[in-house]
Formats: C-alpha cells, sequence, structure tokens
C-alpha cells in the first residue's frame, strides 16, 4: 500500500538540529505530494491526539531554532500495551500511515514497538551524546560540542588571569564523546570519561604538578556526567595541590542554542532521507551517517551495535596536553 500520508515527532532529549530536521521532512513529504502532520509532545502527543496538520510554511524560520518546535517528552504511558494500544489508535483514526521519530535509542525502542505492532516507522538520531552506534555524527552533537568549547574558552581566560583550576562537567552519562573532544579543543589537562577507569592522584593529581614544574599555572579538567562529582574532585584537587580550584557544570545550556551548519546540513539529509524511505515502503530502519554518506540500518541492529572510544584519540589528547 503506497504511503498517503505521515507523521513526525521529537522524542526523548532535545537536541539543536531537531528542527532543521522536522522541516526537511515536512517539506519533502509535501513536495512528493504525501500530507504530514505534527504530533506534539512525542509519544506523549501520540496517545492524546495532539496531532496537527502541516504545511509548507508551518516550518518556515525554524531552521536556525533550537529545542524543538513540537516539543518532546519522555512518556512513560507508551511503554505500556494500554498507551500503545492508544497511539496506534490515533495513527488509524489520523489516517497516519508512517512515522518519522526523531530522538535517541530509547525513541528508537519505541518505534521499533510500533514496526512490531504493523505500523511503519523510521528514526533519525537526534541526541547531543552521540551515542548511536550506527553513526558517526548524531544530530545536535556538532553543536553541543561548539557550546561547551565556547564556554571552556570563557573559563579559561578567568583560570589563567588567577592562575586557577576549573573542574568542568559536560553531559555524557554513559558516553564521553562531548568530554573527550571538548577536552581536546580546550587543551584539557586531564579528561575523565566513563568508558576510561581513571586513577585519580596518577591521572590528575599527578598531570597538574608535571605540567606545573614546565611552568604551567592554569588548568582545566574536564569530566563526563557519568564519571563522578565535579564539585567533589575540585575540592580534592584544591586539598592535595593548594591551587585554587572551582567546579563548574554546564548543564542544560549544552542542549540548546542555535544549531551548527553541520546540525542543520546533517538534519536535513536525514529527514529528506527518512522521507524517501517510507516512500520507498521501508520500515523500522534508522537513519545515519558514516563516513558523510547518509546510509539506513535496521533499528533492531542498529540498537545491538557497540560504539566504542577512539583509544588512539585519548592518548594524543593526553600527550598533547602537557
Ligand atoms: P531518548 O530517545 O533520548 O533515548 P528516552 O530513553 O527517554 O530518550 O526515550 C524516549 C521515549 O521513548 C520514552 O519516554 C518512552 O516513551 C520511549 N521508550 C524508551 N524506551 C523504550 C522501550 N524500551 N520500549 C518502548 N518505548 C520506549
Amino acid at each position: 500500500m503506497a504511503i498517503k500520508k505521515i507523521g513526525v515527532l521529537t522524542s526523548g532529549g532535545d537536541a539543536p538540529g531537531m528542527n532543521a530536521a522536522v522541516r526537511a521532512v515536512v517539506r519533502t513529504a509535501l513536495n512528493r505530494g504525501l500530507q504530514v502532520v505534527g504530533i506534539y509532545g512525542g509519544y506523549d502527543g501520540l496517545i492524546t491526539g495532539d496531532i496537527r496538520e502541516m504545511n509548507l510554511r508551518s516550518v518556515a524560520n525554524i531552521i536556525n531554532r533550537g529545542g524543538t518546535i513540537l516539543g518532546s517528552a519522555r512518556s512513560p504511558e507508551f511503554r505500556t500495551e494500554e498507551g500503545m494500544q492508544k497511539a496506534i489508535k490515533q495513527c488509524l483514526s489520523h489516517e497516519i500511515d508512517g512515522l518519522v521519530v526523531i530522538g535517541g535509542d530509547g525513541s528508537f525502542r519505541g518505534a521499533q514497538d510500533m514496526t512490531r505492532r504493523g505500523f511503519p516507522c523510521i528514526g533519525i538520531p537526534g541526541t547531543i551524546d552521540n551515542d548511536i552506534s550506527c553513526c558517526e555524527h548524531t544530530i545536535g552533537y556538532d553543536t553541543a560540542l561548539n557550546t561547551c568549547m565556547e564556554l571552556c574558552d570563557k573559563l579559561r581566560d578567568t583560570m589563567q588571569s588567577h592562575g586557577r583550576c576549573s573542574v568542568v562537567e559536560v553531559m555524557g552519562r554513559h558516553a564521553g564523546y562531548i568530554a573527550l573532544n571538548v577536552g581536546i579543543a580546550i587543551g584539557a589537562t586531564s579528561i575523565l570519561l566513563p568508558e576510561i577507569a581513571f586513577d585519580f592522584q596518577k591521572d590528575v593529581i599527578d598531570r597538574m604538578e608535571e605540567a606545573k614544574s614546565t611552568g604551567k599555572n592554569d588548568f582545566i579538567v574536564v569530566v563526563a556526567e557519568g564519571v563522578g562529582h565535579a564539585e567533589e574532585m575540585a575540592k580534592q584537587i584544591q586539598e592535595i595541590t593548594g591551587i585554587e580550584t572551582r567546579a563548574t557544570i554546564l548543564g542544560h545550556v549544552q542542549r540548546g542554542g542555535t544549531p551548527t551548519l553541520f546540525d542543520r546540513v546533517l538534519a536535513s539529509r536525514m529527514g529528506a532521507r527518512a522521507v524517501e524511505l517510507l516512500i520507498e515502503g521501508k520500515s523500522n530502519r534508522v537513519v545515519a551517517e558514516q563516513v558523510g554518506r547518509i546510509v539506513d540500518f535496521d533499528i533492531e541492529q542498529a540498537l545491538s551495535m557497540k560504539k566504542t572510544l577512539d583509544m588512539d584519540l585519548y592518548r594524543m589528547a593526553l600527550e598533547i596536553s602537557m
């Protein structure tokens, strides 16, 4: 059966560039003769029926905006059989033939559940954490990196003026991609990641002391959220080294802001491809980017893939920051 009407929603943690993806989905679908509805508030909106018709102008002036005009949510109800049935009923009553879900791995699991019940879904990776294994860059990751880098540069100015140490906590409960790349970009003396076990004395204190012995007198330690408490680490550093140390938790500012050019282009390409896949009659796929190309994977396969941290990059980061 040819697809006539599709729905698009954003789900889970928001990410800059989600709007650019929504825009691409809506415009590609309309320009290929499909009807499009926007589903507001993630899977919750699907359950309650917060579903609105989209036209070409519904997505005007959003490519440069962070957040998501469709709103996002975590929907515990959607994970129940009753919630899922309500969602499917809404799709049927709105005559939606296929769904594009922009979100992270949790959202893709939801999309997979819908597909298993006979409802075609395509996932687009929108998450600042870059923790979708089949995809080299997820939507929002590049923007988050640049936001962190700019904020750390500002911190660095004042750390240098006062000869202090700064412990900066960035997002990434289970994934250290933000911490590693930001650490390289700002020249952090130590980078602590959830993927790599560390020894506080050897990997933080000794490195600071060594750098100090060659004349360095201001320091930044980048810590991924999942690794420990920045405040406690700062206290420990100050106690052991005598260097005045402050903690900064960047928090949710990392999720917002104007998407970078990279994220806008990536989101546009992924959005367009997601619609093409539905038109081609495909479902249960995740759109991804590899070596600059847009590709797609079965959701189940995508979720079972493991992403490994680039250890050479980590070693290089440590070597050149001393
Ligand atoms: P993200 O998509 O950013 O990983 P979440 O993990 O919070 O964010 O997932 C977003 C939503 O997707 C959840 O609120 C829930 O409705 C749905 N979801 C998450 N995990 C599952 C799952 N295992 N099965 C079905 N739906 C899920």
